[in-house]
């Protein structure tokens, strides 16, 4: 299937990608993984987009595009699901052009509704392992007592000010999007809110009622 998960920063589109990726071999693409490694690893890319994402602002069109482009070529075009791609009218549109010009065109667009209170909290107590990139969350799904506590550390976008800043930009510049894949017949609303275990099981519902609409 070809999917993009869509959806607020601290919806859950990481968390359920990679438990699809997991149990249904549809390969995850982030483009904010994507764009954090060539940060960490200081490539031209990572040094270009870094003020970007640690203002919480989206990085230039252009840069991200080259990268989901390769990324799904490198899944021959098949079984992937975009994480935080799309993210403005113009990716969008974009990509729908990409993937008509390769015969591969969208199945689903699943968009995770969670209340923006919720997003706040969510973001606020979100920890990461800054080796293994494994996402944590003081309150719900702690770091298991093992781990070294010195590798536990915040995303630097998951401050206060920029996680205001990051929804307002969501606000703005992404969520419209839902009404440009509702017009497609694409978009399917999944109750992001509750247990990880409970919402993917929402998600393999819905998926599982689209492919069987045919
Ligand atoms: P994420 O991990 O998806 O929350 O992405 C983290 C940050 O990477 C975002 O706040 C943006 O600065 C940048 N980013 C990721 N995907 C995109 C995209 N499709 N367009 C523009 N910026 C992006």
């Amino acid at each position: 299937m070809r999917l993009v998960i869509f959806g607020p920063p601290g919806a859950g589109k990481g968390t359920q990608a990679g438990l699809l990726e997991q149990r249904h071999g549809i390969a995850q693409i982030s483009t904010g993984d994507i764009l954090r490694e060539a940060m960490d690893q200081e490539t031209d890319l990572g040094q270009k987009a870094k003020s970007y994402i640690e203002a919480g602002e989206l990085v230039p069109d252009k840069l991200v595009r080259q990268l989901a482009e390769q990324a799904i070529a490198d899944e021959d075009y098949d079984d992937f699901m975009l994480d935080g791609y799309p993210r403005t009218e113009q990716q969008a549109e974009w990509l729908t052009e990409f993937l008509t010009a390769h015969e591969t065109p969208l199945d689903a667009v699943v968009s995770l509704e969670v209340p923006d209170d919720e997003l706040v909290r969510r973001l606020s107590r979100r920890r990461v392992h800054a080796e293994t990139g494994e996402t944590y969350h003081l309150d719900h799904d702690p770091p298991p007592e093992d781990v070294d506590p010195d590798l536990i550390v915040q995303r630097s976008d998951d401050q206060p000010e920029t996680i205001r800043n990051r929804l307002a930009v969501y606000r703005d510049e992404t969520a419209p999007l839902a009404s440009y894949y509702e017009d497609r017949s694409l978009l399917v609303s999944v109750d992001g809110t509750g247990g990880i275990e409970e919402v993917f099981g929402r998600i393999e519902e819905v998926l599982e009622a689209r492919a069987h609409r045919g």
